[in-house]
């Protein structure tokens, strides 16, 4: 029982044509609930001058949290990290975190005017901002944590801000 060798040789060829067209096998769905999040080691928090907060922007205008958690009565650094490659021009990021009751949409409106300081407006609304940054850049600000309580954080970069913003809660 031997195959004539064309169909032989057809089998082959058609396996090698349609291998490239199968979808490429995923990995199996990774299980996070395995992991001990809660079981953080008890160090001891004076060994830490602070929280430092890695905030990340890609270019289709996302942050890559929308919470972020912080201790009162500590010093914040959020170091702001542009994942992406679009240059400041046309994906700028940046972190503004405003002081309560300051209305985000009514905010980033008027940031739309103030291209010239980074679109951080004038006034006093502001707690802490970094400076705009494009891809493959980063920058970070440093700032006393305020009261307990939460508060907004936004990119103000045009029409950014109903996709990048979130909590900055205070406990
Ligand atoms: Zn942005």
């Amino acid at each position: 029982m031997r195959l004539p060798a064309v169909i032989f040789l057809c089998a082959v060829f058609y396996a090698g044509c349609t291998s490239s067209k199968e979808p490429a096998t995923e990995a199996p769905p990774e299980t996070t609930e395995t992991k001990p999040e809660a079981e953080a080691p008890a160090e001891a928090p004076s060994a830490t001058p602070g929280t430092v907060v890695v905030l990340m922007g890609n270019d289709s205008m996302q942050f890559n949290t929308k919470e972020i958690r912080v201790k009162a009565g500590q010093p914040v650094t959020v170091n702001l990290v542009h994942t992406g490659k679009l240059p400041v021009e046309s994906m700028g990021h940046n972190f503004v975190l405003l002081k309560p009751g300051v209305k985000l949409p009514a905010f980033a409106e008027k940031a739309l005017s103030a291209s010239a300081t980074g679109y951080i407006p004038e006034g006093d609304e502001v707690i802490a901002h970094t400076k705009l940054v494009g891809g493959g850049e980063s920058t970070s600000v440093t700032f006393d944590a305020p009261e307990p309580g939460t508060y907004q954080f936004l990119c103000t970069f045009p029409g950014h801000f109903g996709m990048m913003n979130g909590e900055f809660i205070v406990e």
